[in-house]
C-alpha cells in the first residue's frame, strides 16, 4: 500500500515568481523548523534550494506541502533551461566568494512589497535592474554590505533570539533593504553602450530560458545560441563586477 505523507498546513503561498529558496526560508519558519530540517523533509539539500528543487520527487514535494502542480511552474521553466545551459548555474546564477546561493534586492521593490520575497530573476548574474522601478539592483545590504544569502534562518539568535527576521531586511545588520540609496537609470546619464546592452540582455536571458529558445536577430534559435551573447560579452556573469558599484565608484572619481 502506497504510504501517504501529511500535509503540511500554515505554509505561505507561492508568491509571483518566487524562488525556491526565498519560499522555503519562508515556509521554514511557518513551521517553526530548523532550515535543515525543513530541506531534508522536503528532500532537498539546503545550499542551493532552487536547483535542488527540480531533484526527482517534485510532485511528491510540491503534494506534501498543499502546493498546485503550477506553483512553481515558471521558475522551474527557468531553472530547468538554466540547467541545460549551464549546469550547475556557475556562470549564469548568483554565488557568494563561499559558494553560498545569493541575491540581488531592488530596494523599490523592498519598499513596496507586502509580503516580502525574492523572485527568481535576482539569482541571475544578468539581471541587473527592475524593469518595473527602472532602477539598478543592488548586490549587498547599503548598510553593512553583506551580500543576500539564501536560503536562510529567519529566526534570529545572538542579541535578538526570540525575534524572527524578514526578508525584506538585511540578516546582518536588521536595516531595511527598502532604505537605502536608489540609482535611478534616468539620473546615470550615458552610460558605455555595453552596460546598456548587457542590461537589455539580462531581462532577454530570463525570458529565453521561460521560453528555452533565444531569439537572436529576430530569428528563434535553440537555447544553447546564448553561449554567442555570451561569448561577445554581451551577457554579464558570475564573474562581472556589480554595476551598482561601478556607478558609485565613478561618482566618487
Ligand atoms: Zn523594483
Ligand atoms: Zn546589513
Amino acid at each position: 500500500m502506497r504510504t501517504v505523507r501529511p500535509q503540511l498546513v500554515g505554509l505561505p503561498d507561492v508568491l509571483a515568481l518566487e524562488s525556491p529558496a526565498s519560499w522555503v526560508t519562508r515556509a521554514a519558519l511557518s513551521q517553526g523548523a530548523t532550515l535543515r530540517e525543513f530541506t531534508a523533509f522536503l528532500g532537498v539539500g539546503s545550499r542551493d534550494v532552487d536547483q535542488d528543487w527540480l531533484r526527482p520527487g517534485l510532485g511528491q514535494r510540491l503534494s506534501v506541502c498543499g502546493l498546485s502542480k503550477g506553483a512553481f511552474a515558471a521558475t522551474q521553466r527557468v531553472m530547468a533551461a538554466t540547467q541545460r545551459l549551464d549546469p550547475g548555474g556557475h556562470r549564469l546564477l548568483l554565488w557568494t566568494k563561499r559558494g553560498r546561493p545569493r541575491y540581488r534586492v531592488c530596494p523599490l521593490c523592498a519598499r513596496s512589497q507586502r509580503a516580502p520575497y525574492f523572485g527568481i530573476h535576482c539569482r541571475y548574474a544578468a539581471w541587473c535592474y527592475c524593469p518595473e522601478h527602472h532602477c539598478l539592483l543592488e548586490d549587498a545590504c547599503w548598510s553593512c554590505r553583506s551580500q543576500i544569502e539564501l536560503p536562510w534562518s529567519l529566526v534570529r539568535t545572538d542579541g535578538l533570539a526570540g525575534k524572527c527576521a524578514y526578508l525584506s531586511e538585511c540578516f546582518l545588520c536588521t536595516r531595511r533593504f527598502g532604505d537605502g540609496p536608489v540609482i535611478r537609470l534616468s539620473e546615470m546619464g550615458a552610460m558605455p553602450s555595453v552596460f546598456s546592452l548587457q542590461l537589455e540582455n539580462g531581462r532577454a536571458l530570463l525570458a529565453a530560458l521561460y521560453r528555452n529558445e533565444a531569439v537572436l536577430n529576430g530569428r528563434s534559435r535553440p537555447i544553447s545560441a546564448i553561449r554567442q551573447v555570451e561569448a561577445l560579452g554581451l551577457l554579464r556573469n558570475s564573474n562581472s563586477n556589480p554595476l551598482a558599484d561601478w556607478w558609485r565608484q565613478r561618482c566618487r572619481e
